[in-house]
């Protein structure tokens, strides 16, 4: 038997050909299509962008969301192959209503998935995701017609738009000077093009990888440790400054080291945060997931993080609502407001490597200078109940902490902070704790998994 669809707040995921084909699809457009009408004047006319990720099945998804929309009046911009950011930044730049990203971002090829956004380039809150969901699990659609069919066109002027408004945050003159040598892995996914256009017009020397947006993946699409062996092999041999990858809808981005060494994910958004921060003090927004690096950068120039429950959508809001100067998530999603309230690693890529310029260092010292952390992660099987329980155990154990309730439990002590929230996803719990040294976070993590047995 198939297994289910899974519909959260960002969309739709599911395995193509079994659970997620075109008609579903078609189906999920014009449920889209649907609130669209519920939430809009009556005679208004309504425009959607629609782009996609690099996958073989993507062409066709995109052509059946396209036809559901389309038959419910919705005009359709399509932009092709872009990447996830690119579609956020659409969305405003064309005054759409909303946007459709056909993506499964860094899971396997046999996935694909439909991202919604709003007006506003987010994606929708829960309440709205709920009654989309809804709408389209019972196919109650929109009926008050008759409806002209939606217009189709095409754009492709998306890149450059998206480039632009990166190029527009940093000092692109500064970074051209250093001619920088950058390899950019985008392992066969939608980043490799707008990536390589942006790294070219910073005055980089680009050596490509995986550059071809067949949705081939030629490693594992997660941009961790173990995926990008190649990719440190091309640092060494090009004696690059940096190496990039991107997942294949390039909203995330990982970095090596110009001594060829992975540096872990959560390094991307504290480099970029630490631009930021070196050059006006503010408002920084994470999830409880995420590093204190982030909150060390941010206190050194008189700043402060706001912590939210995991989720882009959850940080983005922050921002907004904040003001925030940098954003993002631990996993390489760095958010910059002033290009749009999406992860993208275009805007990552530009803050580092402006980074670079500024303080004539490298990757590698720098990230020495703003680390010194060690995290771990485990997940564990566990129903609502079990974490319920556990966290109300670990309450007790940790008089003392600091509670952030608002996504699981998170448990800010002097030496460590721990995070225990259940899964959107599947019936498991995640426990991550991170210390200043690996024996600290392994005795909490141990103190915790005590408590379940
Ligand atoms: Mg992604």
């Amino acid at each position: 038997m198939a297994s289910e669809l899974i519909i959260t707040v960002s969309g739709l995921r599911g395995i193509v050909g079994e659970n997620l084909t075109p008609a579903v699809a078609a189906d999920y457009g014009c449920a889209f299509a649907s609130f669209l009408h519920s939430s809009s004047e009556a005679d208004a006319e309504l425009n959607v962008c629609l782009g996609r990720d690099s996958r073989p099945s993507g062409k066709s998804l995109a052509d059946a969301v396209t036809s559901g929309l389309a038959s419910m009046g919705i005009n359709v911009i399509d932009l092709g192959i872009v990447t996830t950011p690119t579609v956020g930044i659409m969305v405003k730049h064309l005054n759409c209503a909303g946007g459709v990203i056909i993506t499964a971002s860094h899971n396997p090829s046999q996935y694909n998935g439909i991202k919604l956004l709003l007006d506003n380039a987010m994606a929708p809150p829960p309440d709205v995701a709920e009654h989309i969901k809804i709408c389209f699990e019972i196919r109650d659609f929109f009926s008050e017609g008759p409806l002209e069919p939606g217009k189709v066109s095409v754009n492709n002027k998306s890149d450059d738009v998206h480039i632009a408004k990166v190029l527009d945050i940093v000092d692109s003159k500064a970074i051209a000077e250093k001619h920088f040598t950058v390899v950019l892995d985008s392992v066969n996914g939608a980043g490799a093009r707008p990536g390589g256009k942006l790294l070219t017009q910073l005055g980089c020397k680009v050596i490509p990888l995986n550059s071809e947006p067949t949705g081939l993946f030629a490693h594992p699409p997660e941009p961790t440790a173990e995926n990008l062996i190649g990719l440190c092999d091309a640092v060494k041999k090009a004696g690059a400054d940096v190496g990039f990858a991107q997942d294949p809808d390039a909203d995330r981005l990982a970095i090596v080291d110009e001594t060829a060494s992975y540096i872990g994910e959560e390094y991307t958004l504290a480099l970029a945060a630490k631009l930021v921060f070196s050059q006006k003090t503010g408002v920084a927004a994470t999830n409880l997931s995420t590093s204190r690096m982030l909150d060390d950068i941010a206190a050194a120039a008189g700043g402060q993080v706001i912590r939210t429950p995991v989720g882009e959508a959850n940080v983005a809001m922050a921002m907004l609502e904040n003001n925030c100067i940098i954003g993002g998530e631990g996993n390489g999603g760095v958010i910059d407001l002033r290009v749009g309230p999406v992860r993208d690693s275009l805007v990552a890529m530009a803050l580092v490597l402006q980074l670079l310029a500024r303080t004539g260092s490298t990757v590698s010292k720098l990230a020495a200078e703003i680390g010194g952390y060690y995290m771990t992660k485990h997940k564990i099987p566990a129903d609502s109940n079990k974490v319920k329980s556990l966290i109300e155990a670990a309450m007790k154990l940790f008089p003392d902490a600091r509670l952030n309730t608002s996504d699981g439990c998170r448990f800010d002590l002097p030496d460590v902070w721990l995070h225990i929230r259940p899964s959107n996803t599947e019936p498991i719990m995640r426990i991550i704790a991170e210390a200043k040294d690996k024996q600290t976070a392994q005795r909490y993590i141990d103190a915790v998994l005590k408590l379940t047995k």
